[in-house]
Protein backbone atom coordinates (compact mmCIF):
# COMPACT_ATOMS: atom_id res chain seq x y z
CA UNK A 1 0.00 0.00 0.00
CA UNK A 2 1.55 3.25 -0.96
CA UNK A 3 1.89 6.27 1.55
CA UNK A 4 -0.68 7.99 -0.88
CA UNK A 5 -3.30 5.26 0.74
CA UNK A 6 -2.85 6.79 3.80
CA UNK A 7 -1.82 10.63 3.34
CA UNK A 8 -3.47 13.16 0.80
CA UNK A 9 -0.26 13.74 -1.06
CA UNK A 10 -0.13 16.61 -3.57
CA UNK A 11 1.47 14.66 -5.94
CA UNK A 12 -1.59 12.15 -5.58
CA UNK A 13 -3.82 15.11 -5.65
CA UNK A 14 -2.20 16.62 -8.97
CA UNK A 15 -2.77 13.42 -10.50
CA UNK A 16 -6.52 13.05 -9.45
CA UNK A 17 -7.42 16.64 -10.54
CA UNK A 18 -5.29 16.77 -14.02
CA UNK A 19 -5.47 13.28 -14.47
CA UNK A 20 -1.74 13.22 -15.15
CA UNK A 21 1.28 13.43 -13.34
CA UNK A 22 2.65 16.69 -12.66
CA UNK A 23 5.89 17.60 -10.79
CA UNK A 24 7.71 20.33 -9.47
CA UNK A 25 10.53 22.19 -10.75
CA UNK A 26 12.90 23.97 -7.96
CA UNK A 27 13.79 27.26 -9.41
CA UNK A 28 16.09 29.34 -7.73
CA UNK A 29 15.20 32.94 -8.78
CA UNK A 30 18.72 34.59 -7.16
CA UNK A 31 16.86 36.41 -4.25
CA UNK A 32 18.12 36.90 -0.81
CA UNK A 33 16.40 37.60 2.47
CA UNK A 34 15.46 40.09 4.48
CA UNK A 35 16.73 38.14 7.80
CA UNK A 36 20.15 38.31 6.37
CA UNK A 37 20.61 41.77 5.02
CA UNK A 38 19.41 43.94 8.27
CA UNK A 39 15.98 45.00 6.21
CA UNK A 40 15.03 42.35 9.02
CA UNK A 41 17.79 41.30 10.79
CA UNK A 42 21.33 39.76 9.83
CA UNK A 43 22.88 36.27 10.03
CA UNK A 44 19.59 34.52 9.35
CA UNK A 45 17.51 31.56 11.45
CA UNK A 46 19.76 29.84 13.31
CA UNK A 47 19.59 26.89 10.80
CA UNK A 48 20.07 28.19 7.79
CA UNK A 49 23.34 27.24 6.12
CA UNK A 50 24.82 30.92 5.05
CA UNK A 51 27.49 29.71 2.45
CA UNK A 52 24.91 28.34 0.56
CA UNK A 53 23.56 31.78 -0.05
CA UNK A 54 23.87 33.14 -3.25
CA UNK A 55 26.33 35.80 -3.90
CA UNK A 56 26.29 35.59 -7.65
CA UNK A 57 22.56 35.27 -8.28
CA UNK A 58 23.29 36.97 -11.30
CA UNK A 59 25.74 33.83 -12.67
CA UNK A 60 22.36 31.46 -11.99
CA UNK A 61 20.63 30.33 -15.42
CA UNK A 62 17.52 31.96 -16.18
CA UNK A 63 14.34 30.79 -15.23
CA UNK A 64 13.46 28.83 -19.09
CA UNK A 65 17.08 27.76 -18.80
CA UNK A 66 16.35 26.30 -15.12
CA UNK A 67 12.95 24.71 -16.19
CA UNK A 68 14.01 23.22 -19.37
CA UNK A 69 17.55 21.28 -17.12
CA UNK A 70 14.73 20.23 -14.35
CA UNK A 71 12.16 18.75 -16.46
CA UNK A 72 14.66 16.80 -18.65
CA UNK A 73 15.82 15.04 -15.34
CA UNK A 74 11.97 14.75 -13.88
CA UNK A 75 10.86 13.65 -17.14
CA UNK A 76 13.17 10.91 -17.07
CA UNK A 77 12.84 9.70 -13.85
CA UNK A 78 9.29 10.03 -13.22
CA UNK A 79 7.28 10.49 -17.02
CA UNK A 80 5.87 14.22 -15.77
CA UNK A 81 5.21 15.97 -18.76
CA UNK A 82 3.00 18.85 -16.60
CA UNK A 83 4.87 20.55 -14.02
CA UNK A 84 4.99 23.47 -11.57
CA UNK A 85 7.24 26.03 -11.52
CA UNK A 86 8.51 26.24 -7.81
CA UNK A 87 10.48 29.35 -6.81
CA UNK A 88 12.07 27.48 -3.39
CA UNK A 89 15.43 29.00 -2.64
CA UNK A 90 15.18 31.33 -0.02
CA UNK A 91 12.89 34.62 -0.32
CA UNK A 92 11.15 34.13 -3.46
CA UNK A 93 8.45 37.38 -2.77
CA UNK A 94 11.96 39.75 -1.49
CA UNK A 95 11.92 42.13 -4.49
CA UNK A 96 9.63 44.66 -6.09
CA UNK A 97 6.49 43.57 -7.70
CA UNK A 98 7.74 44.11 -11.65
CA UNK A 99 10.45 41.54 -10.95
CA UNK A 100 8.36 39.03 -9.37
CA UNK A 101 6.03 39.30 -12.14
CA UNK A 102 8.56 39.05 -14.79
CA UNK A 103 10.04 36.27 -13.00
CA UNK A 104 6.88 34.23 -12.31
CA UNK A 105 5.57 34.37 -15.93
CA UNK A 106 8.78 33.75 -17.50
CA UNK A 107 8.18 30.32 -15.58
CA UNK A 108 4.45 30.07 -16.69
CA UNK A 109 5.34 31.04 -20.46
CA UNK A 110 6.65 27.88 -20.64
CA UNK A 111 4.02 25.28 -22.38
CA UNK A 112 4.24 22.51 -19.75
CA UNK A 113 4.03 24.18 -17.02
CA UNK A 114 0.52 24.43 -15.20
CA UNK A 115 1.25 26.28 -12.24
CA UNK A 116 3.50 28.29 -9.79
CA UNK A 117 4.28 27.80 -5.84
CA UNK A 118 5.99 30.37 -4.20
CA UNK A 119 8.18 29.90 -1.19
CA UNK A 120 8.16 33.03 1.34
CA UNK A 121 8.58 34.18 4.83
CA UNK A 122 4.91 35.20 6.09
CA UNK A 123 5.98 38.45 7.07
CA UNK A 124 7.14 39.38 3.07
CA UNK A 125 3.87 39.23 1.31
CA UNK A 126 2.55 42.56 0.77
CA UNK A 127 -1.00 43.12 -0.97
CA UNK A 128 0.66 44.01 -3.63
CA UNK A 129 2.72 40.73 -4.17
CA UNK A 130 -0.81 39.08 -3.19
CA UNK A 131 -2.42 40.35 -6.02
CA UNK A 132 0.22 39.79 -8.33
CA UNK A 133 0.08 36.10 -7.19
CA UNK A 134 -4.32 36.72 -7.74
CA UNK A 135 -3.92 38.09 -11.45
CA UNK A 136 -1.68 34.84 -12.79
CA UNK A 137 -4.29 32.54 -11.17
CA UNK A 138 -7.10 34.39 -12.59
CA UNK A 139 -4.98 33.93 -15.75
CA UNK A 140 -6.07 30.60 -15.56
CA UNK A 141 -3.09 29.18 -13.72
CA UNK A 142 -2.73 27.06 -10.15
CA UNK A 143 -0.94 29.18 -7.59
CA UNK A 144 0.27 28.08 -4.27
CA UNK A 145 1.94 30.40 -1.79
CA UNK A 146 4.50 28.44 0.55
CA UNK A 147 4.55 30.19 3.74
CA UNK A 148 7.46 29.40 6.46
CA UNK A 149 6.71 29.54 9.56
CA UNK A 150 8.03 26.58 11.21
CA UNK A 151 6.58 26.85 14.53
CA UNK A 152 3.46 28.09 15.78
CA UNK A 153 5.36 29.80 19.08
CA UNK A 154 7.05 32.90 19.00
CA UNK A 155 9.67 31.77 22.16
CA UNK A 156 10.80 29.31 19.37
CA UNK A 157 10.69 32.15 16.42
CA UNK A 158 13.33 34.14 18.84
CA UNK A 159 15.25 31.33 19.77
CA UNK A 160 15.78 30.40 16.30
CA UNK A 161 16.36 33.96 15.18
CA UNK A 162 13.27 33.63 13.05
CA UNK A 163 12.53 37.46 12.98
CA UNK A 164 8.89 37.18 12.72
CA UNK A 165 6.41 35.95 15.04
CA UNK A 166 3.03 34.11 14.52
CA UNK A 167 1.30 37.17 14.01
CA UNK A 168 2.71 37.83 10.85
CA UNK A 169 1.69 34.28 9.53
CA UNK A 170 -1.79 34.70 10.91
CA UNK A 171 -2.43 38.35 9.04
CA UNK A 172 -0.68 36.63 5.79
CA UNK A 173 -2.71 33.49 5.47
CA UNK A 174 -5.92 34.94 6.33
CA UNK A 175 -5.29 37.79 3.92
CA UNK A 176 -3.91 34.95 0.86
CA UNK A 177 -6.94 32.50 1.99
CA UNK A 178 -9.50 35.45 1.77
CA UNK A 179 -8.30 35.93 -1.84
CA UNK A 180 -8.73 32.29 -2.81
CA UNK A 181 -5.20 31.79 -2.90
CA UNK A 182 -4.25 28.41 -1.32
CA UNK A 183 -1.62 28.18 0.88
CA UNK A 184 0.91 25.31 2.08
CA UNK A 185 2.16 25.75 5.77
CA UNK A 186 6.03 25.05 6.49
CA UNK A 187 6.53 23.63 9.82
CA UNK A 188 9.73 21.66 11.13
CA UNK A 189 9.72 19.29 13.86
CA UNK A 190 12.47 19.06 16.17
CA UNK A 191 13.22 22.66 16.76
CA UNK A 192 14.97 23.12 20.13
CA UNK A 193 13.30 23.25 22.64
CA UNK A 194 10.44 21.62 20.99
CA UNK A 195 9.10 18.14 21.27
CA UNK A 196 5.71 16.25 20.10
CA UNK A 197 3.12 18.66 22.13
CA UNK A 198 4.42 21.76 20.76
CA UNK A 199 4.55 20.09 17.17
CA UNK A 200 0.78 19.11 17.49
CA UNK A 201 -0.40 22.68 19.26
CA UNK A 202 1.46 23.88 16.25
CA UNK A 203 -0.44 22.61 13.71
CA UNK A 204 -3.99 22.83 15.75
CA UNK A 205 -2.80 26.57 15.38
CA UNK A 206 -2.33 26.08 11.74
CA UNK A 207 -5.01 24.20 11.60
CA UNK A 208 -7.10 26.90 13.49
CA UNK A 209 -6.68 29.54 11.08
CA UNK A 210 -6.91 26.99 8.08
CA UNK A 211 -4.40 26.47 5.11
CA UNK A 212 -4.61 24.31 2.27
CA UNK A 213 -1.13 22.02 2.36
CA UNK A 214 1.34 21.53 4.79
CA UNK A 215 5.30 20.29 4.76
CA UNK A 216 6.58 18.81 7.47
CA UNK A 217 9.88 18.67 7.89
CA UNK A 218 13.13 17.48 10.64
CA UNK A 219 15.39 19.76 11.48
CA UNK A 220 18.63 19.17 9.99
CA UNK A 221 22.37 20.27 11.60
CA UNK A 222 23.86 21.99 8.84
CA UNK A 223 27.60 23.02 8.59
CA UNK A 224 28.45 27.07 8.97
CA UNK A 225 24.95 27.52 10.74
CA UNK A 226 24.71 29.35 14.57
CA UNK A 227 23.05 25.59 15.51
CA UNK A 228 25.59 23.52 14.21
CA UNK A 229 28.10 25.43 16.86
CA UNK A 230 24.80 24.80 19.37
CA UNK A 231 25.16 21.00 18.29
CA UNK A 232 28.86 21.12 19.00
CA UNK A 233 28.72 22.06 22.32
CA UNK A 234 25.78 19.50 23.22
CA UNK A 235 22.99 22.39 23.53
CA UNK A 236 21.03 20.91 20.69
CA UNK A 237 20.33 17.05 20.61
CA UNK A 238 18.37 16.16 17.14
CA UNK A 239 15.89 13.37 16.81
CA UNK A 240 16.34 9.85 16.15
CA UNK A 241 14.09 8.84 13.24
CA UNK A 242 12.11 6.93 15.02
CA UNK A 243 11.03 9.90 16.74
CA UNK A 244 10.67 12.19 14.03
CA UNK A 245 8.43 9.15 11.91
CA UNK A 246 6.27 8.83 15.18
CA UNK A 247 5.70 12.91 15.31
CA UNK A 248 5.11 13.15 11.65
CA UNK A 249 2.41 10.09 12.07
CA UNK A 250 0.73 11.91 14.99
CA UNK A 251 0.53 15.16 13.13
CA UNK A 252 -0.66 13.59 9.89
CA UNK A 253 -3.53 11.63 11.90
CA UNK A 254 -4.32 15.05 13.27
CA UNK A 255 -4.96 16.76 9.67
CA UNK A 256 -8.04 16.63 8.42
CA UNK A 257 -8.09 14.86 5.15
CA UNK A 258 -8.99 17.59 2.74
CA UNK A 259 -5.19 19.19 3.39
CA UNK A 260 -2.67 18.07 1.22
CA UNK A 261 1.33 17.26 1.94
CA UNK A 262 3.43 18.80 -0.03
CA UNK A 263 5.95 16.60 1.83
CA UNK A 264 5.88 14.78 4.89
CA UNK A 265 9.88 14.77 5.55
CA UNK A 266 13.07 16.98 4.35
CA UNK A 267 16.64 15.81 3.37
CA UNK A 268 20.00 17.46 3.18
CA UNK A 269 23.20 16.79 1.46
CA UNK A 270 26.14 14.77 2.89
CA UNK A 271 28.34 17.71 1.90
CA UNK A 272 26.74 20.12 4.11
CA UNK A 273 24.96 17.75 6.87
CA UNK A 274 25.93 17.71 9.90
CA UNK A 275 23.48 15.83 12.30
CA UNK A 276 21.34 13.99 12.17
CA UNK A 277 22.36 11.14 9.92
CA UNK A 278 19.57 9.47 8.53
CA UNK A 279 18.68 13.10 7.12
CA UNK A 280 20.17 11.90 4.09
CA UNK A 281 17.66 8.98 3.90
CA UNK A 282 14.36 10.26 2.51
CA UNK A 283 13.09 6.89 1.35
CA UNK A 284 13.87 5.24 4.94
CA UNK A 285 11.71 8.03 6.13
CA UNK A 286 9.04 7.61 3.69
CA UNK A 287 8.83 3.71 4.45
CA UNK A 288 9.23 4.26 8.34
CA UNK A 289 5.96 6.79 8.43
CA UNK A 290 3.64 4.33 6.05
CA UNK A 291 5.00 1.66 7.94
CA UNK A 292 3.53 3.62 11.40
CA UNK A 293 0.32 4.78 9.44
CA UNK A 294 0.04 1.09 8.90
CA UNK A 295 1.11 -0.22 12.11
CA UNK A 296 -1.48 1.73 13.81
CA UNK A 297 -4.68 1.04 11.91
CA UNK A 298 -4.95 4.94 11.06
CA UNK A 299 -4.00 7.45 8.20
CA UNK A 300 -4.43 11.28 7.60
CA UNK A 301 -7.09 12.54 9.75
CA UNK A 302 -8.21 9.99 11.38
CA UNK A 303 -6.89 11.05 14.89
CA UNK A 304 -9.95 13.64 14.75
CA UNK A 305 -12.60 11.29 13.95
CA UNK A 306 -11.29 8.94 16.50
CA UNK A 307 -11.77 12.01 18.97
CA UNK A 308 -14.81 12.72 17.49
CA UNK A 309 -15.90 8.97 17.54
CA UNK A 310 -14.29 8.05 20.87
CA UNK A 311 -16.39 11.36 22.65
CA UNK A 312 -19.32 10.13 21.58
CA UNK A 313 -18.58 6.47 23.03
CA UNK A 314 -18.13 4.72 19.70
CA UNK A 315 -15.29 2.43 19.36
CA UNK A 316 -15.14 2.20 15.47
CA UNK A 317 -11.71 3.36 14.66
CA UNK A 318 -10.21 0.97 11.79
CA UNK A 319 -11.37 1.49 8.42
CA UNK A 320 -10.74 0.63 5.04
CA UNK A 321 -11.80 3.74 3.23
CA UNK A 322 -9.71 6.04 1.93
CA UNK A 323 -9.68 9.75 3.04
CA UNK A 324 -12.53 11.61 2.13
CA UNK A 325 -11.71 14.31 0.17
CA UNK A 326 -14.05 17.43 0.68
CA UNK A 327 -14.34 20.92 -0.65
CA UNK A 328 -10.80 22.06 -0.97
CA UNK A 329 -9.56 25.23 0.15
CA UNK A 330 -12.30 25.45 3.04
CA UNK A 331 -11.64 26.87 6.44
CA UNK A 332 -12.08 24.57 8.84
CA UNK A 333 -14.92 24.78 11.37
CA UNK A 334 -13.42 22.18 14.25
CA UNK A 335 -11.42 24.05 17.03
CA UNK A 336 -8.34 22.10 15.99
CA UNK A 337 -6.01 23.21 18.83
CA UNK A 338 -8.29 22.60 21.32
CA UNK A 339 -9.02 18.82 20.72
CA UNK A 340 -7.11 16.44 23.20
CA UNK A 341 -4.17 14.66 21.01
CA UNK A 342 -5.23 11.58 20.03
CA UNK A 343 -1.91 8.76 20.33
CA UNK A 344 -2.17 5.21 19.48
CA UNK A 345 -1.24 4.08 23.23
CA UNK A 346 -4.46 5.71 24.39
S1 LIG B 1 13.98 33.01 6.28
FE1 LIG B 1 14.67 31.27 5.05
S2 LIG B 1 16.28 32.07 3.72
FE2 LIG B 1 15.96 33.59 5.35
S3 LIG B 1 17.52 33.09 6.89
FE3 LIG B 1 15.62 32.01 7.45
S4 LIG B 1 15.74 29.95 6.51
FE4 LIG B 1 17.32 31.29 5.55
Amino acid sequence: MPLSDLVNTFGQDLLRRYGRRVHKLAIHAGFSCPNRDGSKGRGGCSFCNNVSFSPHADALPDVATQIDAGRRVVKKRTGAERFFAYFQAYTNTYGDVERLGRLYRAALAEPDVIGLSVGTRPDCVPDAVLDLLCELRDAGHEVWLELGLQSAFDATLARVNRGHGFGEYRRTVLAARRRGLPVCTHLIVGLPGEGREAALASLGRVLDLGTDGLKLHPLHVVRHTLLAKDWRAGGYRPLTMAQYVAIACDLIERTPAEVTFHRVTGTATRDILLAPDWCTKKWAVLNGIEAELRRRGTRQGLGITEYEVRSTGAPERRSAAPPVLRTPYSVPRTPYSVLRPWTSAQ
